[in-house]
C-alpha cells in the first residue's frame, strides 16, 4: 500500500512508530497530485514548498516527543476557507489574486497540532452548487468515472480524499456540500451541528446555515479531526460553549437497543434512482444485525426544505457577497465611474449561479417582498425544525439516502438550475434545522459508482453519529 492510501489513524500510528516520516508521507501525496490532478482537477493551488516545510517541522515535533493526532498528516482545504498567506479564491475569478491575511480558526487549530497543508481545492464558487460545475476553475471529475461529476460544492475535497491525493480534507457544508460529494465519491463526510465549529475565516455563504467539517476515509478519522476543530471561539458568536467530547473514545461502545428512524418521505421521492434505494435499504438492514430497532417515522415538512432553503440561502448569499465589489478584495476591473468598477468587477468575477443567487436574494429581501418570502421561509424553517424535534423524542438517529442518485454525467444538469437544486432534497433538511449529518459509503452500483447512507441526529449528537457510523461502515 502506498503511504498516501493510509487512513489518518494508520498514518498517525506509522509516524509514531517511525515507520516513515511526515516528509515521506507528504511526498507520496504530492506525487499522487502530480500524477492525477490534471485529470481530476481537484486542486486549484498546490503548495508543495509550504507542505514540505511543514512536514519537516512536524518530523521535528515527532522526534522530540510532541506528536499530536494530526501532526505531520497532509490534508486539503476547500478554497472557500482562508489559510494565512495562501491564495484563497472561493473558486471565483473575483478573488483570483486574493491572498488571505489570516487563517480560519479551524485551520489554525489543526496547524497548532502540526498539520501539513497540501494546498487549496476546487469547489462550486462560494459553495453554490451540487456538482462542482459552478467553479470558474473548471469542474472536478469523479475519481470513480472521469465522465461524471464529483458532487458539490466541496467536490475538490471529496475527490482529493477519494483519489488518495491527501489523507483528509477540511470543507464547508451550508446545504449538503460536505455530505453530497462525499456520497458521490465514496468517502465519509460530516456536517457538524450549527455552532459546533467556528466559522471564522470561512467565506460566508448563508451565515445562518454555514458549517465547516471534515471529509475522510472512515468515521474514526472524522472523530479525530472533529475533536481538533470543535469548540467555542470568541471570534464566532454562534459557536456554542459546551465541552468538546473525546469523539474517538466511545466508537466501539455497544449500539444495540438504539432506535433508528427511517423517514418514509425520503424513500418515496419521485425521480429516485432504484439501485440507490435498494443499496441504502440493504445497508439499513445491517442495523438490525447490530441489535438496533428500525422504526418507520414521518417528517411531513421535508418536502418544503428545498424551497425554504432556496429562499433563505440566496437571500443571505446576496447580502454576504456585497463585500466583493472590486474595491475591498481581489480583482478590480477598471471603469470610468465607481459604479462601473463595481459592475464590471462583479460581471467578470462571478459565474452565472452566483449572479442568479444575488438576483433572487435581492428580490426576496426587498421591502415589498420580505414578508412574503424571507419571513415566510423562516416560519416554515421552524416547522421543519419541529418535525425533527418531535421525531427525536421517538428515535435516536435517522437514516436516509444522502443523494437520490449516484454521480451524474458532467453537463447533465448544469443548464437546469432547478434540477440541480433538487439534488439537495435529502441533505437540505438537516441544514435548515441546524442538526448534524454524516454520509458514509453504502455500496456501489453495477456501474461502480458509490452510493451514500446519511445518518442524522439531534443537535450536538456528533459522538453518537460517529459511533453508529464507525460500526455500520
Ligand atoms: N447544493 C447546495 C447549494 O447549492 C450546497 C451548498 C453548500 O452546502 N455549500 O446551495
Amino acid at each position: 500500500m502506498n503511504l498516501n492510501e493510509l487512513t489518518l489513524k494508520q498514518a498517525y500510528e506509522g509516524l509514531k512508530e517511525k515507520k516513515f516520516s511526515s516528509v515521506e508521507l507528504t511526498q507520496a501525496c504530492l506525487k499522487r497530485i502530480e500524477e492525477r490532478n490534471k485529470d481530476i482537477n481537484a486542486f486549484i493551488t498546490v503548495a508543495s514548498e509550504v507542505a514540505l516545510e511543514q512536514a519537516k517541522r512536524a518530523d521535528e515535533m515527532i522526534a522530540s516527543g510532541q506528536q499530536k493526532m494530526l501532526t505531520g498528516i497532509p490534508y486539503s482545504v476547500k478554497d472557500a476557507i482562508c489559510v494565512e498567506d495562501m491564495r484563497s479564491t472561493g473558486s471565483a475569478k473575483i478573488l483570483d489574486n486574493y491572498i488571505a491575511p489570516y487563517p480560519a480558526t479551524v485551520i489554525k487549530k489543526i496547524q497548532e497540532q502540526g498539520g501539513v497543508i497540501l494546498g487549496k481545492v476546487n469547489c462550486d464558487a462560494f459553495g453554490h452548487g451540487a456538482s462542482n460545475e459552478n467553479s470558474m476553475y473548471g469542474p472536478v471529475k469523479n475519481p470513480h468515472d472521469l465522465s461524471k461529476v464529483a458532487g458539490g460544492s466541496s467536490g475538490g475535497s471529496a475527490a482529493s480524499v477519494a483519489d488518495h491525493m491527501c489523507i483528509y480534507g477540511i470543507a464547508e457544508d451550508t446545504g449538503g456540500s460536505i455530505r453530497f460529494p462525499a456520497s458521490l465519491c465514496g468517502v465519509v463526510g460530516l456536517r457538524p451541528s450549527y455552532g459546533r465549529n467556528s466559522r471564522y475565516g470561512i467565506m460566508p455563504m448563508a451565515s445562518s446555515l454555514d458549517t465547516v467539517g471534515p471529509i475522510a476515509k472512515t468515521s474514526e478519522d472524522i472523530a479525530i479531526i472533529l475533536e481538533a476543530m470543535a469548540g467555542k471561539d470568541e471570534k464566532d458568536g454562534t459557536t456554542v460553549d459546551v465541552p468538546v467530547p473525546h469523539y474517538g473514545e466511545h466508537l466501539e461502545e455497544d449500539i444495540s437497543g438504539l432506535r433508528v428512524g427511517v423517514p418514509k418521505e425520503y424513500f418515496e421521492m419521485a425521480g429516485m434512482d432504484e439501485e440507490t434505494r435498494v443499496l441504502v435499504e440493504k445497508k439499513i438492514q445491517q442495523f438490525k444485525e447490530l441489535g438496533c430497532e428500525l422504526v418507520e417515522v414521518s417528517l411531513p415538512y421535508t418536502k418544503y426544505a428545498v424551497p425554504v432553503y432556496y429562499i433563505l440561502v440566496p437571500s443571505e448569499d446576496s447580502s454576504n457577497l456585497g463585500r466583493l465589489d472590486g474595491i475591498r478584495y481581489g480583482v478590480r476591473e477598471e471603469a470610468d465611474t465607481l459604479l462601473g468598477i463595481y459592475a464590471q468587477s462583479r460581471a467578470k468575477g462571478f459565474p452565472e449561479e452566483v449572479k442568479r443567487r444575488i438576483m433572487i436574494g435581492t428580490y426576496a429581501l426587498s421591502a415589498g417582498y420580505y414578508d412574503a418570502y424571507y419571513r415566510k421561509a423562516q416560519k416554515v424553517r421552524t416547522l421543519i425544525s419541529q418535525d425533527f424535534e418531535r421525531v427525536f423524542r421517538e428515535v435516536d438517529v435517522l437514516v436516509t439516502p444522502t443523494s437520490p442518485f449516484p454521480a451524474f454525467d458532467l453537463g447533465e444538469k448544469s443548464s437546469d438550475p432547478l434540477a440541480m437544486y433538487l439534488a439537495d432534497i435529502f441533505v437540505g433538511p438537516a441544514a435548515v434545522a441546524g442538526i448534524p449529518g454524516i454520509s458514509l459509503p453504502a455500496g456501489n452500483t453495477t456501474a461502480g459508482l458509490p452510493v451514500g447512507l446519511q445518518i442524522m441526529g439531534k443537535r450536538m449528537s456528533e459522538e453518537l453519529l460517529l459511533r453508529v457510523g464507525h460500526q455500520i461502515q
